[in-house]
Order: structure tokens, then sequence, then C-alpha cells
């Protein structure tokens, strides 16, 4: 190739034309480093044809200036970039961004200086020296990552590595890893597992497109399941990609993986430390990572020879990203294995209505899990009308419930009590003036943090420490907690039950995966008889002992009038009544609720998923809406108030005429400010025919807005705030 035309990760700037001097090598994936003004930065060569742009003249062209020595971007990842950019309504330089995320810093040698406590003392031992090396007991890391978790400047640990406190090791980013056997032990499946993992394991063999739908039950063993045709991609020599909603949960998945392969997988998620993330990466782009556990954002990396794609909890809409690029991780991911023209697999226990139909329609293969392993039995769900039985005054657990947990106890079995509500309270006020406690830069009430002594806005982080006196009318001593979060239900239990070990389970409790492993190694080792929890503890885990499910809150989700509030309700306590009566001992959930009456209330306590599942998928149809119709959002969003107004009104005066395209707003969003950042929003509910992409896009290409308003586009948006 003579000339290039390179997608660089500036979304202002759009693909960009160089000469390839004499003596280069390049090719379609390739990626270069390029001048830009004074500037060097990354491409990736395309194909020309397929991006838009005028042709430069070649006389006009300045040369490239080196290749970076990675692999290229094979055409079946740049094909799904396309796809996703096209879909999603994104710049195709947002999307390379994500996939050259650690690429760009792929140059460079194969070493890399980490630091680590050297057990020396400073001359001089100053507060904030020694509070840096308490939080670095321990850690190895860059300087820069160290002092981000010690919360001090680069320069107070450079200081300490200068006097020899920090001490330097030189770190092998292209040391190999541990191989992954794939007869390291084999599992005796039931047979009905057996015939599902047969179907899956030829599929791999069969090295073709083919999605599958793994409908199984809580604990009827899907991951025992899938190992197998993990295996079968191990021995094909191909990769494996396995997508988890939360990092939480890969702690267990490790355990078990490492216990049947004999090696642990590669972990890719976004607090790898930077030595890590370029190891793995390399080893991911070479083809030596076998197999490769994340978080969404592994979807997209440049794996050579992919084999497999398992999407676990596929339900979970945590695969949706709410921010830049607006993927959901479960539909690229199956838009990759048919680039890739490999099987993926979408497990589930509570599939989304979207994945059932597509099974329905015989698009994705369904295999069924119909029963618990080792003929372990449902668990009994009975729900609980606070209206008829409700707590005591100023308590949150009703009669019945404390009654179930005080028999567990005395049982030596565990309960879960599940409220997905972090903190202590989720308001706090005056009880003089009526004061509430809000964000300054969100429309949200701040959560009291009662462990940790903060008043926390869950959306921006803003904090504060709780005031003793109310700070609009100075009462003292008159603020009172709302509502009740873990925390609270925590103090309550342990009121109860003073005996009781309790454990509080959230993403403020088990922020680390060492965190996260401590606790499943207390649970299971019976060390914990009471774990209050959020969504965090509603999937994955598998504690045999525990036999009481408790529902705090199953009204909770069915407020806010959200497009999916029944299915996420549905799922969220099939999900966690599916961690009671795992063992040999039979399981109970209780459900709190003041709507007994509600369809899903009455489907989850007859146990008749499929009854939820058809008359949900008749309200869908009728209001159009996914996967019968197509929705999509635009937000507009200003830190000036008048701007955002002003631009979501002139989207909503341009906005097109067609008949089966429905327009709603625009109208301020629920959340109206987010972040410091005013938003309005506008809905658009489509029939399934209509190409909706090009509809905005036409509509929103026209339009021009001031410097700091942000036009974002939602496809198949899961968030309605
Ligand atoms: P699911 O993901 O479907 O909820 P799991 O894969 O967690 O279920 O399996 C539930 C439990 O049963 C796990 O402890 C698992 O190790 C065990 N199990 C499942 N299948 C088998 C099997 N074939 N042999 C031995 N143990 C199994
Ligand atoms: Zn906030």
């Amino acid at each position: 190739m003579k000339r290039v035309r390179l997608i660089i990760f500036n979304a202002a700037l759009g693909p960009l034309d160089y000469s390839v001097p004499d003596g280069m090598a390049v090719e379609y994936g390739s990626v270069v480093a390029a001048p830009l003004g004074p500037r060097q930065i990354v491409g990736i060569v395309w194909e020309e044809d397929r991006l838009p742009g005028d042709r430069v003249a070649a006389s006009k062209l300045r040369p490239l200036l080196e290749i970076v020595p990675i692999p290229p971007v094979r055409a079946e990842l740049r094909r799904l970039m396309e796809w996703t950019a096209d879909y999603y309504c994104a710049p195709l330089a947002s999307v390379a961004r994500m996939v050259l995320s650690s690429g760009g810093a792929m140059r460079g040698p194969s070493t890399m200086t980490e630091y680590r406590l050297s057990g020396a003392e400073p001359e001089r031992m100053t507060p904030q020296r020694a509070a840096a090396m308490d939080a670095l007991q321990g850690e190895q890391a860059t300087i820069r990552e160290l002092a981000e978790r010690a919360g001090v400047s680069d320069a107070v640990l450079r200081g300490l590595a200068n006097q020899g406190v920090l001490e330097p090791v030189e770190v092998n980013i292209d040391s190999p890893y541990p191989r992954a056997d794939a007869g390291h032990v084999t599992i005796d499946l039931s047979p009905e597992q057996k015939s599902v993992s047969h179907r899956l394991v030829e599929a791999v063999d069969a090295r073709k497109f083919a999605p599958f739908l793994l409908d199984g039950v809580t604990g009827s063993g899907k991951t025992e399941t899938y190992f197998e045709p993990i295996a079968a991609a191990l021995q094909g020599d191909r990769q494996v990609l396995v997508l988890l909603p939360e990092i939480a949960l890969t702690e267990a998945f490790l355990k078990r993986f490492a216990q049947r392969f004999g090696a642990g997988p590669i972990v890719w998620h976004s607090s790898l430390k930077s030595t890590e993330r370029r190891r793995a990466w390399r080893a991911i782009a070479s083809g030596e990572a076998q197999v490769v556990v994340g978080a969404r954002s592994a979807l997209f990396l440049p794996y050579a020879r992919l084999g497999l794609i398992i999407v676990d909890e596929a339900h979970e809409i945590s695969f949706k990203q709410d921010e830049g690029v607006r993927y959901n991780a479960r539909d690229v991911a199956v838009m990759r294995a048919q680039f890739e023209k490999i099987p993926i697999v979408l497990a589930s226990a509570t599939p989304a209505l979207e994945s059932l139909q597509m099974a329905e329609s015989g698009i994705y293969e369904r295999l069924e899990l119909p029963s618990r392993f080792g003929g372990a039995t449902m668990p009994h769900i009975t729900a609980l009308d606070l209206t008829e039985s409700p707590p005591e005054r100023g308590r949150w657990l009703a009669p019945e419930l404390v009654e179930a947990l005080r028999d567990r106890l005395t049982k030596n079995e565990q309960s879960l009590l599940f409220l997905n509500r972090r903190g202590y309270a989720p308001l706090t006020l005056c009880r003089n003036c009526g004061f509430r406690f809000e964000c300054p830069n969100c429309t949200a009430w701040l959560v009291e943090h009662r462990f940790s002594r903060r008043l926390a806005c869950h959306h921006c982080g803003h904090e504060t420490a709780p005031p003793d006196s109310c700070p609009e009318c100075g009462e003292p001593d008159c603020l009172v907690a709302c509502g009740p979060g873990v925390e609270r239900i925590a103090d309550e239990v342990a009121e109860i039950l003073p005996e009781a070990r309790i454990a509080v389970a959230t993403s403020d409790t088990l922020n680390t995966p060492e965190k996260a492993a401590d606790f499943v190694a207390q649970a299971e080792a019976k060390a914990i008889d009471v774990i209050v929890g959020t969504q965090l503890v509603t999937k994955g885990f598998h504690f045999p002992d525990l036999t009481l499910v408790g529902v705090v809150d199953a009204d909770l989700g069915l407020e806010g009038g959200d497009l999916r509030a029944a299915e996420r309700t549905y799922q969220q306590v099939a999900q966690v009544a599916g961690r009671a009566g795992r063992g040999s001992k039979p399981g109970e959930v209780l459900i709190q609720t003041r709507h007994r009456e509600a369809a899903v209330i009455a489907a989850l306590e007859a146990g008749d998923r499929d009854a939820f599942y058809a008359a949900e998928t008749e309200a869908r149809r009728s209001a159009g809406a996914p996967p019968f119709g197509r929705w999509a959002a635009i937000i507009i969003s200003s830190e000036d108030e008048n701007e955002a107004k002003e631009s979501a009104r002139a989207i909503g005066g341009t906005q097109p005429r067609l008949s089966d395209v429905m327009v709603l707003g625009p109208a301020p969003a629920p959340m109206a400010l987010l972040r410091g950042r005013y938003r309005y929003r506008l809905l658009i509910n489509a029939r399934r025919s209509v190409q909706i992409q090009d509809v905005i896009r036409a509509w929103l290409g026209t339009l021009d807005f001031p410097r700091g308003v942000r036009v974002s586009v939602d496809i198949d948006p899961y968030s309605f705030v």
C-alpha cells in the first residue's frame, strides 16, 4: 500500500489519510504511529472505501512514522467495531479507543518497574507518610498506582522511593501464564447435563456461528456443563471468553475453574494494574491466553483465535454500558460470535425476555436444565403481606421473617436477607424543619452510611460528614434516618438475634477481589449466620447450608415505572431465591410486599415462570416495547441549564414525522441533574421494521449545538433516568 486511511481515537477529527514510506509493510488492521501537527498519534489502518472522507491529494500526505509492534486488528474485529458504531450510533473512533485502550501502551520494553515497601523507615516520619505506608502494606504496583491506592501524590511516594522505603522490583510483563489443562479433572455430569454439554462440544468442534440459550434453573450446574465446551476449545487450541456481570462473582468462578483445569484463567477488568493489563493484552493478542474471564470490556479485546464465548448470568443489566459507547455486551457478544463464526452460549436461570423471544423464534437454540443438580429441590416461596402483618414500629422485618431467622439460627443454618440498597438509610431529614439532605450535583438524596460515618451520593460520589445539627434551621440532634438500607437491616438483626454473626455484603464492603474471596471463605466455613446484602449476593454464590432467603422489600423495583420493572423484579427475586436450599436441606424464601396481588409476586409464589413470561410478553407486545418494537433515547446535557433546555427544544422541534415512529419529549430527565449537568430526554418508540438508527442519524446530523452541550443516543436503553 502506498497510502492509507486511519481511524484515530479522536471522534472530532474523523478518519485521516497518510502516505506509507518505502519499505514499510502495512496491512489493513495495522496499528501505526503518525504525525498530527506537532504531535504523534496512534491509528488503525482501515479499508478506505469503508470510511467517509474526501481523498486528499497524494502530494499533501504526510508519511506514517512506524508500525506499532502488535498484531494487526483482524478483519473479524474490524467488522464488529463497525457494527457496534453503526448500531449504537457511536463514532467509530470511540469504539476504536475501547479496543485499543491498552494497545497504545503496547510499545516499549517487556519489563516494568513496580515498587513495594522494603521494611526500611523514612528519615523523618510524617502523618502523611505513615498513612501512606499503612495503606501500602502488601501492595506492589507502579508509583502512580500506589499513589492512587494510598490517596497521596506521586511526589510523596517518589520521596519514599529515594530514601529506600519503597524498593523497585523489575516485573517481566511477558512471563507466560500457567497452562490450563482440558483433562486436569473430569466431572461426572448428570444425564441432563451431559446431553447439553454434548451439543455444545459439537458446536465448538464445528467452528461455525451458533447462538445458544442455556436456560437452567438456579443450582442446575450450568457452570459445570459449560466447562465441557471450554475443554473442547482448549483441546482445539482455540481461545475462550467468559463474560461475567460482576467482578465480585469472579472469585468463586476462578476457584471452580482452577479445580477443573488445574490453572486459573486470565482475568480482565477495569481495575487491573498496568503491568497486569499489558501482560494480559499481549497474551490475548498473541494467542497465548487460553481462557479470559472478564467484565464487558473483555469483549473488545483482540483475541487471536477465539473459539467460544460464554455470557454467564446473561440477563444481567450490568452488561449494558451507560456512558461513552452505550452498548449491551450481551448483544455485541452475539455479533462477535457471528463475525468470528463461533458458538456463543447465553446462560441464565431467568433469561431476558429478548433472549427468550430469540429462542422461541428459533434464532437461538434453547438448551434446558430444568432441575437442580444432585436431587436438591427448588425452594418454597411465600409472600408476606406487610399490610396484614407489619413489622413492629421502627422495624423492617415482619414477625414471620424474624421467627424464620431465629429458627435457622437454632438449627445452625444460614440465612440471607436481600435489600437492594447500600448504606444505612436512603434519606436523612430534619424533624424540626423538614430539610432533606440532597446532592448538590444530582437530583438525588444523600444516603447515610453509618459504618463509615458519611452522607454519600450514589451517583457522583459526593460525600459529607453527617452534621450534629440541621444545616437549615440549626436545631441540634434533630436529624432522622428514613427508610432502611442494608446496614440498618443488619442493625435490626443484631438487636433481634444478638448472638448471630452477621455480614453485610455490598459493593462497599466487598470492594476488592480479596475481600470478596474472604467473604466467600467465611460463609463457606459457616463463620457467618446471617448475610445482609444487595444484588451483589443474588447470584453465583453456592452456600449449601443457606436455607432461608428473606426479600426485605420486593416492591422496591416495581416503583419508578421502568419499562422492565416487573421483569427485573422477577429476575432479582428468582435469583436470590436461588441461593436457598442448594444443598441437601430444602430452602425457604419469604418475600415482604405490600402488593401481594401484583402479577409478578403471584408468579413468584406459584413458582410459575412460564405464566410470568407469558403475561410480560403480552404486555410488551401491546406497548410496542422490545422485543416487539424498538426503543431509543436521546439525552441532552449541559452544565448550563438553559443551554440544555434550548438544545433539547431544538431537537424536539425538528423531530421526524413518520407514521411508525413516535417521539416523546423532550422533557427534563427524571434525573434532571446528574454530576453537575442538567439533563433532558427524548424517548423514541418505533416499529420493529424501522431502522431507528438511520432515522436518528438523519435527524441529529442536521443540527449544531453549543460546545458545552452533549447529545448522546441510547439504543435499546435500560436506564430511564
Ligand atoms: P448454576 O450456575 O446453574 O446455579 P452451579 O453451576 O453453581 O449451578 O452448580 C450448583 C452446584 O452443584 C455447584 O456446587 C456445583 O459444583 C455442583 N454441581 C453441578 N453439577 C455437578 C456435577 N455434575 N458434579 C458435581 N457437582 C456438580
Ligand atoms: Zn451526586
